[in-house]
């Protein structure tokens, strides 16, 4: 199942695990024009979705009305979604010395699409797809191993739940350059702040060399 831990043997070196949306591929500028096919805007006023998302008479969608839109849009997320620059080489380069898992946040009911699309782009890493908590994920995945491990995801609050579960992991910030993020919570001191993927490769080759 691409939901659980099962499917996946790690080899004796560092592990990586890295979030999928606004991290590989980007989120929030394609989610921002499928909105406008649909006839709906996203307005950067706070770091949320819901209470952003207006109609053509500024009349912002309710939760349940902005969930149905994300779940179509992960149905059509082949359509729509696009790596970030250097992701798919940097990616390739952490795999050469360490094994890669995709931890990726959406509902389990589109994993398939979510692999198919990683495998198009030869990101064939497992995946895991959940929405729960990821510090338990990753350290249920890592286990006591006295091997390096990174985490890479754009939410403050995922890298605090690995910081929690998994202390000895590296925590790298990597958030898309784009409007709503400027009200995104900064993430603690700790934490590792990457402007782009070449940085964030060289923070966690840093990490394995240590
Ligand atoms: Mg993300």
């Amino acid at each position: 199942m691409l939901t659980d831990l099962d499917h996946i043997r790690l080899a004796d070196r560092p592990l990586v695990v890295c979030d999928v949306d606004d991290v590989v591929l980007q989120f929030a500028t394609p989610f921002e024009a499928f909105l406008v096919e649909r006839g709906y805007r996203l307005l950067p006023r706070s770091f949320k979705l819901t209470g952003n998302i207006v109609d053509a008479a500024d009349n912002a969608l309710d939760a349940v009305a902005v969930k149905d839109l994300i779940h179509d849009f992960f149905i059509e997320q082949e359509r729509w979604q696009t790596p970030f620059a250097e992701a798919i080489d940097s990616l390739h380069a952490l795999a050469d010395t360490a094994d890669l898992v995709f931890l990726t946040a959406m509902p389990p009911r589109h994993a398939e699409v979510r692999r198919r699309l990683l495998d198009r782009l030869t990101l064939s890493y497992p995946m895991i797809s959940s929405e729960e908590p990821k510090g338990p994920f990753v350290a249920a995945l890592h286990g006591g191993r006295p091997l390096p491990v990174a985490f890479i995801d754009d939410m403050v609050a995922n890298l605090r739940s690995v910081g929690e579960h998994v202390p000895d992991c590296a925590l790298v910030y990597l958030p898309p350059d784009v409007a709503i993020f400027r009200f995104a919570p900064d993430p603690e001191q700790h934490v590792l702040r990457a402007r782009d993927w070449a940085e964030a490769r060289w923070l966690i080759e840093a990490h394995f060399r240590r």
